[in-house]
């Protein structure tokens, strides 16, 4: 078996025994394969040096071995742009102008219409507001300085590609539902890019055969998949493993305040002790 894998952490806080499985479920997938550590770090406001620096330092106290350079996505943008283009020459993009408070004010405005609110992935899907804009009206805003960002036409990408299905090696064969995220954005008002977009992007650029990542994520391969084949990009396999929970059957995250790698290793833990406890924890059984 050999695939070339990838774990893919944003340096947005301390890895925490949600990450240490991730990654392990990748390094074990890779097999006799490619084993890649990648930041995805497009979010500056977010991702801080020091939570870069420990990623790297975590991961080798964890034993990995990972393959350099490592891709930091932020020094990529000019790839990310071109993908852009690729896509705007299509057609498919349109300059979204909304703040966060004007889209709720349309979907409450909207009220009457349930179909115009229904909920995606990423929360409720975009009205569409900004979609049609004549040409005129795009260029005055842009002129006038107003901040945009680019969203994807999701039902005329999906009538270029026809039908689409990707394989998820847990699930079988999956039929691609990107309409579910509606116009999804593909480049952030302040960012030339989106997760959906680089990841996508690097998955391929990067050869990656398999993506291995947490099942919350299974929604985005919807539109990754949509995404390969606007850009003719090969198509990786995927696995979505499941969401390791504590003993009371809590998430690891970020957000739940899980205990980080490194105050387990403060605490004296051993890379072993870690290993166990991540045996030990709901969810894990498909790893073995
Ligand atoms: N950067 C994403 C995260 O930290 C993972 C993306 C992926 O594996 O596709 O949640």
């Amino acid at each position: 078996m050999h695939q070339t894998t990838r774990f893919a952490p944003s340096p947005t806080g301390f890895l925490h025994l949600g990450h240490a499985y991730s990654a392990l479920f990748a390094y074990k997938a890779a097999g006799n394969g490619r084993f890649l550590l990648r930041l995805e770090d497009i979010d500056q406001g977010r991702c801080r040096p020091a939570f870069e620096e420990a990623i790297y330092e975590d991961m080798g106290w964890l034993g990995f071995v990972w393959e350099t350079p490592v891709r930091r996505q932020s020094e990529h943008y000019t790839a990310y742009r071109e993908a852009l283009e690729h896509l705007d020459h299509k057609g498919l993009l349109y300059p979204c102008f909304c703040t966060r408070a004007d889209i709720q004010r349309e979907i409450a405005n909207a009220g009457a219409a349930p179909h115009l609110t229904r909920l995606g992935p990423d929360g409720p899907i975009y009205p569409g507001t900004c979609r049609h804009l004549s040409r005129a009206e795009q260029e005055q805003r842009i002129q006038a300085g107003l901040p945009y960002a680019l969203r994807l036409r999701t039902d005329d990408a999906l009538r270029q590609t026809g039908p689409l299905t990707w394989i998820d090696d847990i699930r079988g064969e999956q039929a691609a539902r990107p309409e579910i995220f509606g116009d999804v954005v593909l480049a952030r008002k302040d960012i030339p890019a989106s997760y959906h977009l680089a990841c996508t992007w690097d998955d391929a650029l990067q050869s990656v055969t398999l993506v291995t990542r947490g099942e919350d994520l299974l929604p985005a391969t919807h539109i990754h998949c949509l995404l390969q084949a606007l850009w003719k990009l090969p198509q990786p396999r995927y696995r979505h493993h499941a969401l390791i929970t504590d003993a009371d059957g809590k998430k690891f995250s970020k957000r739940d305040q899980a205990p980080t790698l490194r105050s387990l290793r403060e605490k004296g833990l051993t890379p072993n002790d870690v290993k166990a406890m991540i045996d030990d924890a709901q969810g894990s059984k498909k790893l073995r």
